[in-house]
């Protein structure tokens, strides 16, 4: 009867492994419900401390080649349904990408923040997403998705940080980002003047 019960209870152990693996979340630590930053967001469920593995991103593994293509048509079709923002092409190492535009990636719903409260590790061939600070239950889960510069204008942000940059893009290019704006606003405020001038 023990070894009964210890085989059962060992077979239920390597059972919940298997759940947490295949799902590749710990499922009690969040919840997916109505963001106000867009969309679906993805709300921890109970405090988190720092440093905690919350769910890991998962989807297709492919050829960079055919994450670039598939990342331009997710743009397009942005393009055509502004409810949809988001691309899910993850970059995974130098020769492939993950494609996390599938149903059971629930780590997809996750927002962009400028100021965010996790950041991702990339691990042997795992994409995780990670708390970068204590997270209270309730709040939102959120990363910098880190895209190119180049790609600023398809990513317009309204994370609502008091930081936010405007566009979903790498902490590295923002003072490249700040400093086009600020061009644009000179560029802006000249030629109103210049509108100015002409009308006197
Ligand atoms: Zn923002």
């Amino acid at each position: 009867m023990h070894s009964h019960e210890q085989s059962k209870k060992e077979h239920k152990e390597a059972q919940n492994e298997e759940h947490i693996s295949q799902n590749n979340a710990q499922r009690d630590l969040f919840v997916v419900k109505e963001s106000e930053i867009h969309n679906k967001g993805v709300f921890a469920a109970c405090d988190i401390s720092k440093g905690t593995k919350i769910i890991e991103y998962v989807g297709e593994i492919i050829s960079k080649k055919e994450g670039d293509d598939r990342a331009d048509e997710q743009v397009e079709q942005n393009k055509q349904n502004p409810d949809n923002g988001a691309v899910y092409i993850f970059e995974l190492d130098d020769e492939h990408d993950i494609d996390g535009n599938v149903e059971y990636n629930t780590a997809k719903w996750i927002n962009h923040s400028c100021d965010p409260n996790c950041e991702i590790d990339i691990t042997n061939g795992h994409i995780w997403i990670i708390s970068k600070r204590d997270i209270k239950r309730g709040e939102e889960l959120t990363y910098n998705y880190g895209y190119d510069f180049d790609e600023e204008e398809n990513h317009v942000c309204k994370c609502g940080a008091a930081n936010c940059v405007g566009f979903i893009v790498h902490e590295d290019s923002w003072p490249k980002l700040i400093e086009l704006k600020e061009r644009l606003e000179r560029e802006k405020l000249e030629k109103e003047k210049n509108i100015d001038e002409k009308k006197e």
